[in-house]
């Protein structure tokens, strides 16, 4: 039993055929997706999240405004998650949220100030929270220090890319450590050195597709059944079976949410 704990399948890259995608991951033993909704929050790509999550038995959906939207988060975005929370149980967590200074599509303080408010309104809606961070771990910690510390809500940090500090300073504040198949890449020894140094309890495993395919997949469109990939290389890291890791990957997972997925 394996979960996808980030995936990105109500994206147009899948409308071409994500009900065989969907069944795929089920016939590789993939039992839960959390979907994540993103892009303009004005555009119906939420509501469509949402949409997506109540068709399918296990299939969750997280809504939030990525950094690289951080511009486009307003009073009127706001109000549409808070609404989309209120609608559907599916909804079960707010993100993806965070900084993205690789890329920078928004300017740096308009991405912090989404940021902290994004974390203070999850707070209010007492939801975990996912975070993307990317070459901002100095700044993504102190946001996470000033608002969402004590607030004892877990949380993910998703596609998890940064040093063994982060990862321990994010534990440190209740985060679970999510990897992608990053971590099974040919280049990837220093995040393969974080991997095998968390704490057991807090892994996560993720494809964040249609994005980072992992080996030997890469180069063609990501989906969730190749999340078993990645169980695969952190169980070698862990001297653990494939399976193994699937029990205490999607173990975490469903304590972090509360569900019953046995
Ligand atoms: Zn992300
Ligand atoms: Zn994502």
């Amino acid at each position: 039993m394996f979960v996808d704990s980030h995936a990105h399948i109500d994206g147009q890259e899948f409308d071409v055929d994500r009900p065989a995608v969907i069944q795929r991951a089920r016939d590789a033993g993939v039992s839960a997706i959390l979907n994540v909704g993103t892009g303009d929050p004005h555009s119906g790509v939420l509501e469509r999240a949402v949409e997506l999550a109540e068709n399918h038995d296990r299939l969750y959906t997280a809504l939030g405004v990525h950094p690289h939207d951080a511009r486009l988060f307003d009073d009127e975005a706001e109000r549409r998650i808070i609404n989309l929370i209120k609608q559907s149980s599916r909804v079960i967590a707010w993100g993806e949220m965070g900084l993205d200074y690789h890329y920078d599509n928004s300017p740096r303080d308009v991405q912090m100030s989404a940021f902290s408010r994004q974390l203070r309104l999850a707070r209010e809606a007492s939801l975990p929270v996912i975070i993307h961070s990317r070459e901002a771990e100095t700044e993504t910690i102190e946001l996470l220090r000033s608002e969402w510390q004590g607030s004892n809500l877990p949380g993910i940090m998703h596609c998890f890319s940064g040093s063994l500090d982060l990862a321990t300073q994010a534990v440190g504040l209740g985060m679970f450590i999510s990897f992608s198949g990053i971590i099974t890449f040919k280049k990837a020894d220093d995040l393969r050195h974080v991997a095998a140094e968390m704490p057991l309890e807090r892994l996560l495993i993720e494809t964040d597709c249609p994005y980072l395919s992992p080996v030997p997949y890469r180069g063609k469109r990501n989906e969730p059944a190749y999340v078993i990939e990645v169980a695969k290389c952190l169980a070698d890291l862990r001297g653990v079976s494939k399976e193994e890791m699937g029990q205490i990957t999607s173990g975490n997972f469903a304590r972090l949410f509360n569900l019953d997925l046995s």
